[in-house]
């Protein structure tokens, strides 16, 4: 765990493929981010997502669509550092960069859902994601609320809190899991909805699908 220091205000990262980003992400992270006492989210899209399938929209598409979802919530902003790349995104090697720029001392946290939680350990690096910041989770449904396998279970045992101020008070290290409110929408569901027609007004931003027909997205 990284020393206790009084230091200023949790920056927070939430990334995505985001092919497109909706309510699933919005109205979660908006809940946490009350919880916790987030001033502002980090949306990081990601460029070459290394564990899935490629996105369908390009990485321009999914930026602009991002700026629609977020243009009248001013708890967001962007960054595409992960974008700008042509390579990989692996989140570790962000999350050490993020650090060197913020140094040793600023609090950090990542956000993710909970079926990221679950498979956090297939991700390049992951044991040295809570060596550069916290990890926020948001609740989703279908998935289980712990892990089965005994090894991740201790290991976040070992580093759960429950307190949100500790989030503030110290640098990295600890998972926080979030009392957000279950919202079923997945990118694949709303791709799928798309391609057959079905109207998708519940599940995004109205500017983000008029942005899809306009582009002619997700389509046959
Ligand atoms: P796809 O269906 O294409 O896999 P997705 O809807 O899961 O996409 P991603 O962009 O892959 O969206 O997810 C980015 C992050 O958002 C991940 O950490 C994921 O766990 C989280 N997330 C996505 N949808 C939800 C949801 N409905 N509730 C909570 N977290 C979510």
């Amino acid at each position: 765990m990284a020393s206790q220091k009084e230091v200023s205000g949790l920056q927070a990262l939430f990334g995505g493929t985001f092919d497109p980003i909706h309510y699933g992400h919005l109205r979660p992270v908006e809940a946490l981010a009350k919880q916790v006492g987030l001033e502002k989210v980090i949306l990081l899209p990601n460029h070459v997502p290394p564990h899935r399938p490629q996105p369908e929209a390009s990485p321009l598409q999914r930026l602009e669509m991002v700026k629609l979802a977020i243009q009248d919530t001013p708890l967001f902003t962007i960054d595409t550092r992960e974008l700008e790349k042509n390579s990989p995104s692996y989140t570790i090697e962000t999350l050490v960069q993020l650090r060197q720029e913020m140094g040793a001392t600023q609090p950090l946290a990542f956000i993710i859902g909970q079926d990221s939680l679950l498979s956090i350990n297939t991700w390049h690096g992951w044991e040295r994601i809570l060596d550069n910041c916290h990890l926020l989770v948001c609740a989703r449904p279908g998935y289980a609320t712990q892990f089965s396998d005994p090894i991740m279970h201790a290991w976040l045992s070992q580093h759960q809190t429950l307190d949100p101020v500790r989030l503030n008070q110290t640098a990295n290290g600890y998972i926080f899991i979030g009392n957000t409110p279950l919202v079923n929408i997945s990118a694949t569901q709303i791709r799928k909805k798309l391609n057959t027609g079905d109207s998708c007004s519940e599940l995004i931003p109205d500017a983000v699908l008029q942005y899809i027909h306009q582009q002619h997205l997700y389509q046959r």
